[in-house]
């Protein structure tokens, strides 16, 4: 089950792999609320690539904790 989805409207932000302005986020789908800034994806596919999953994100930063 994924409680975070990639934001439905077209709001774009500034992607933090190609700081462009084509960088969708994820929202929690219950409160509407972002993730982390560098949480989402890119939309220049061929150019940038750049995509960090909830997943991930989540991952990396309980190996982080204590
Ligand atoms: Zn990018």
């Amino acid at each position: 089950m994924y409680k975070y989805t990639l934001e439905k409207k077209s709001v774009k932000h500034i992607c933090p792999g190609c700081n462009k302005k084509r960088f969708v986020r994820y929202v929690d789908s219950e409160t509407n609320e972002y993730l982390s800034h560098i949480v989402g994806r890119c939309d220049r596919e061929v150019n940038c690539a750049y995509h960090y999953s909830p997943k991930s994100y989540f991952e990396d930063r309980s190996c982080r904790l204590p």
